[in-house]
């Protein structure tokens, strides 16, 4: 697995063949060889920043520590009113704790959808205030200044919020760097339910069941219309597989 410490190694090995082939004068050959190793170490960074699980930019937690049978169900993009309000009726109903990673933005005017998350248990994570586009190509500064401010938001609701969920999943040095700043952990997941690419909800309850492990962190959203639907033949496949569901220590 790809770890944060390859970074330096890679410019350091990088910085070396360049020395090497500048050195021997051979410019042609050293052009075309650098050429390759450049797209590389693009396509290297950008699968890194792309696979949160790799842990390449930042170290998540992309699943708990455990042998036991558990999983965490995590909710990303809310607060959603109504659809967040019907999801936290479901898991009530089947009696399961979540974690909801709200973007900041959307807490204003949801406030009492997001008293309602900390009412009834759940547990809260910064997914940035803005939920920008151009998220991941932002300053450190400017990264820092919006995971802030979702930060202040959250804070009303949960005592020093730790956990935060990148945008889009996407991780680079400069929301690393952010991340570091704010002392936040950040939270990833090692089974994606895709569930915004299909309304499919028998499709997408068979891609998580298949994939269970113990520590498993599934990632799903509760802005979608029909996640109360697919909560209702879930968490009873999960139940039957002999999971049980539980929160993220931090
Ligand atoms: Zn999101």
């Amino acid at each position: 697995m790809l770890k944060n410490q390859f970074l330096p190694t890679t410019l350091i090995f990088f910085i070396s063949v360049i020395a090497f082939f500048i050195f021997k004068n051979n410019f042609h050959l050293s052009y075309w060889f650098l050429s390759v190793l450049l797209f590389l170490f693009l396509i290297i960074q950008s699968l890194g920043a792309y696979f949160i699980q790799f842990n390449f930019h930042l170290t998540s937690i992309n699943s708990t520590n455990t042998t036991e049978k558990k999983v965490v169900l995590t909710f990303d993009d809310g607060p959603h009113n109504p659809n967040t309000t019907k999801v936290l009726e479901v898991l009530k109903k089947h009696d399961v704790k979540a974690l909801f990673c709200v973007i900041g933005k959307n807490i204003e005017g949801n406030e009492s959808v997001l008293q309602q998350i900390i009412n009834e248990g759940h547990q809260l994570a910064n997914h940035s205030y803005s939920h920008a586009f151009w998220f991941d190509v932002w300053s450190t500064k400017k990264v820092t200044n919006d995971l802030a401010h979702c930060q202040q938001l959250i804070n009303v609701y949960q005592a020093s919020p730790k956990l935060f969920r990148p945008p889009y999943g996407v991780t680079n040095p400069n929301i690393a760097k952010a991340v570091k700043k704010l002392n936040l952990q950040s939270i990833g997941w090692n089974i994606r339910s895709y569930d915004t690419s299909t309304n499919d909800i028998e499709k997408i309850k068979q891609r998580i069941v298949s994939q269970l492990k113990p520590g498993s962190i599934i990632l799903l959203h509760d802005r979608l219309e029909y996640m109360p639907q697919l909560l209702e033949i879930l968490i009873p496949a999960i139940k039957e597989k002999g999971y049980c569901f539980s929160n993220i220590n931090v």
